[in-house]
């Protein structure tokens, strides 16, 4: 059911703060188990460009298990592929072909139709509603457990009460920031401009292209529909300085990089406004519950953009939550919900740590700029990229270890049962 709030006040098992892939995989993931879950979203629609769009092997994996991979086939592109060149050479490369999982390859998914779909399937289901247009104001309490949310619609404000309240309202988490759960947020040195440019005919589309020189590097990540994801590194807040010196010295980056784009851009990033900025930081956020509280997803744990791991933990950390939650909400009372928030925390925070110390090793690798060490940098990637054994254990790490894992029989991950109508 989809609706935008309107006076009164309404009760619910679970109220879930933000339809980004956090809040609507877990919306699904406890409608199906028949739990009553109401998601406040504070936009009108799933139109966002320049967000997660790399998805993780294991979160494709994910994905087919919940039922969602094949409605959003059309909308994705297989990346088969990753290298990365320093200084114009190749210094190192990874087939993902060579990895023997159930989903072996990560993909490009844009979230609009990644959103829409995980809407679609939850409101087939009985319990769930959709409040657009709905944005969280304040948090209800009683004592001190969170009891729900105050919630500020085009109709004027709701309260939506529930047994426990979830912040999946992403990077800027006002829900964090109400709840007073302390967090630490660390800067890096650059932030990051994204635009698209058409995918140019000399390129294979299924390579994950990482260039760098210098202390200067872009992603270059093909998309859907032809098109290429590309996104570098600028000095922090230094967005406003190169405004000042036009749009021809985004050309001079792309031309620096990647001439095999620089006609593309031209004619498709003809000004600034075809452009994304964004500001490159982590969170580290030491308890992620209180009484009738739960962060998820970037409210809890803010990554930067290298590898694709940001909807990758969003996704696991719904699928993870989802059934200690619906068992907790089923047998016990308080106590135990907040016993299951604080399994869930010790059940992610390992892997979420793990995601967050290899992009910093690789941020401050892509930041050296001194020769001697830009040499040690390609001396490094070469060294794994000759290694079969090392660049195994690096890439499985990165991008399988919930596929290991679960092979494995060291974490079972289980999906809700889906109904019977939705599995055609
Ligand atoms: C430019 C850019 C590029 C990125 N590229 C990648 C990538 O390639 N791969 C990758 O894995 N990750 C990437 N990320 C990160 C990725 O987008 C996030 O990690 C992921 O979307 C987090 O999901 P989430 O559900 O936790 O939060 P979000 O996706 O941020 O969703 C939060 C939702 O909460 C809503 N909301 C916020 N406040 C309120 C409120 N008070 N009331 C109601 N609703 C509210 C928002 O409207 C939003 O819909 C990128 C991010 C950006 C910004």
């Amino acid at each position: 059911m989809t609706d935008t709030a309107g006076p009164g006040s309404v009760s619910t098992q679970v109220c879930i703060v933000g339809a980004g892939p956090a809040g609507l995989t877990l919306a699904l993931e406890l409608a199906r188990r028949s739990v009553a879950v109401t998601v406040v979203e504070q936009s009108a629609h799933f139109n966002r460009s320049f967000r997660g769009e790399s998805i993780s092997p294991d979160s494709v994996w994910l994905l087919e298990r919940l039922g969602i991979l094949d409605k959003v086939r059309d909308s994705t592109l297989e990346t088969h592929r990753m290298e990365i060149r320093d200084g114009g050479r190749l210094v190192l490369n990874a087939e993902f072909s060579a990895f023997d999982q159930p989903c072996p390859f990560p993909m490009e998914l844009p979230q609009p139709p990644l959103l829409a779909a995980l809407a679609e399937e939850a409101a087939a289901l009985p319990g769930f509603t959709l409040l657009r247009r709905s944005t969280a104001v304040e948090l209800l309490r009683e004592g001190e457990t969170v009891t729900g949310v105050r919630v500020r619609g085009p109709e004027g404000e709701t309260e939506v009460r529930a047994a426990l309240t979830v912040a999946a309202d992403g990077r800027f988490s006002k829900v964090r920031e109400m709840a007073g759960l302390p967090y630490e947020k660390i800067p890096l040195e650059r932030d990051f401009v994204w635009f698209k440019v058409p995918q140019p005919e000399v390129w294979d589309p299924h390579t994950y292209r990482v260039r760098i020189n210098g202390d200067r590097h872009g992603l270059f990540i093909p998309t859907v529909p032809d098109l290429v994801r590309v996104g570098f590194n600028i000095p922090k807040g230094g967005l406003r300085e190169m405004r000042k010196q036009g749009i021809d010295s985004l050309y001079a980056r792309v031309d620096e990089l990647a001439p095999e784009v620089s006609e593309g851009v031209r004619t498709s990033v003809t000004s600034w406004s075809d452009t994304s900025m964004l500001d490159i930081f982590t969170t580290v956020v030491p308890r992620w519950s209180l009484p009738g509280l739960v962060l998820v997803g970037d409210a809890a744990h803010t990554l930067t953009p290298v590898l694709g791991q940001g909807v990758n933990h969003a996704i696991a950390d719904a699928v993870v939550l989802a059934p200690l939650a619906a068992k907790a909400l089923a047998g016990g009372g308080p106590d135990s919900l907040l016993v299951a928030c604080r399994r869930f925390q010790q059940a992610r925070e390992e892997h979420v740590a793990r995601s967050r110390g290899l992009q910093m090793r690789q941020e401050r690798a892509f930041a050296l700029g001194d020769p001697a060490k830009v040499a040690l940098r390609r001396l490094a990637y070469r060294l794994v990229s000759s290694n079969g054994f090392l660049k195994r254990k690096i890439v499985a790490g990165i991008y399988y270890p919930l596929q290991e894992a679960h092979r494995s029989g060291r974490a079972v991950l289980p999906v809700a049962p889906r109904p019977t109508s939705s599995m055609s």
